[in-house]
């Protein structure tokens, strides 16, 4: 499902600190429902007494804004910094620094009781439903459970709740008395999905919520967060590596490279016409049946380096068929360019 902008609405939120503007989108008065920025998180690891402590790099000051009803798809290779992404921003790890404010509150300086009703507003949805779904807890209790510990509802009112939500996932009364190994794959995602959006959230992130699915039933996964975004005005964060789901749902896209942000737009700008030549190279990889979309295949040689020792200069550099002589000992900042913001130094003479 493609949908246009919300009238007075953002298009995609800037990021401070850019370089020159050649083209961005206006300014919105839609506050951001979360921005995050300069966030960092890093693993101390291989610490002992005779060894050198490592730093694995996992995210790398990373900065974007969401605002309410938009879905924002985060793409990128295994290792990128994705997972690590929806894990800072669900609240299970803490950013080693940056800022990061939900809702208007600061989560570096949030007090445990902010915290704790943070929790309730950001909900997030898991690649396998099999994994994340209790085995041993019916639909029924595991909706219950959010219900019990969140709200003042009486039974009867989280009941009728529970049941409510099913029929908007697309379940049906009775399926509230099964367990999870007595539904289909898609079934799961739906009480998982259920399971999210019962305490009507400000935020969900999915991380790869469709992957695990079979091709028939992703579409219509999709196609239920869109629905359910319409109704609940809920904010996504996708995390996906695979173009075509980000192509149905997202509204804006930021790709990430070894715990950076390359290249972050709106879909449209990005898939008009991708900048940085990381995500080129990924658009021209995505199948598609339509002859007309079909981008000539762009090689990218060798693999995602380790974040345990990044490259000097442009993390890209070792894979990029443009790489110069600057691209090896200087990092590119994200700057404004035509429409999107793109961390590379060479824009100038690709796009020429
Ligand atoms: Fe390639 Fe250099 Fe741009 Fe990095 S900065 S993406 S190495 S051209």
């Amino acid at each position: 499902m493609t949908r246009e902008p919300i009238p007075g609405q953002r298009a995609a939120a800037p990021v401070q600190g850019a370089g020159h503007d050649t083209g961005c989108r206006e300014e919105s008065v839609q506050p951001d429902m979360l921005r995050a920025q300069d966030l960092t998180r890093h693993y101390p690891v291989g610490q002992g007494l005779f060894k050198k402590g490592l730093t694995v790099k996992a995210l790398n000051g990373v900065s974007f804004g969401l605002a309410r009803r938009r879905t924002l798809a985060v793409v990128g290779e295994s290792g990128c910094g994705k997972s690590t992404l929806a894990r800072v921003l669900t609240l299970i790890e803490t950013p080693t620094s940056g800022s990061l404010v939900i809702d208007g509150v600061d989560v570096a300086h949030a007090t445990a009781q902010q915290r704790a009703r943070m929790r309730s507003k950001i909900q997030m949805v898991f690649q396998n439903p099999f994994a994340s779904l209790n085995p041993r807890k019916t639909v029924m209790a595991t909706l219950d459970e959010p219900l019990l510990i969140n709200t003042p509802f009486t039974r009867r009112e989280r009941h009728e709740k529970i049941a409510a939500m099913l029929g908007q996932v697309g379940l049906r009364p009775e399926h509230a008395q099964r367990y999870p190994h007595m539904f289909s794959g898609g079934q799961r995602q739906r009480v998982a999905i259920a399971r999210a959006m019962i305490l009507n959230p400000a935020i969900v992130v999915a991380d790869e919520p469709v992957s695990a699915l079979d091709v028939s039933i992703q579409a219509q996964i999709l196609n239920l967060f869109m629905d359910l975004q319409d109704q609940f005005a809920t904010s996504y964060v996708f995390i996906s590596h695979n173009l075509s789901v980000v192509e149905h749902s997202a509204d804006d896209i930021m790709v990430m490279y070894l715990g950076r942000v390359v290249e972050y737009g709106s879909k449209s700008d990005l898939f008009a016409g991708p900048k940085h030549p990381y995500t080129r190279a990924l658009m021209s990889a995505t199948p598609t049946v339509h002859k007309q979309d079909r981008r000539i295949r762009i090689e990218i040689g060798g693999e995602l380096p380790s974040p345990l020792n990044p490259p000097s200069g442009c993390a890209f550099h070792a894979r990029c068929p443009h790489a110069e002589e600057r691209c090896r000992q200087e990092s590119p900042a994200l700057r404004h360019w035509e429409g999107a913001q793109v961390a590379c130094h060479q824009l100038e003479k690709i796009s020429g």
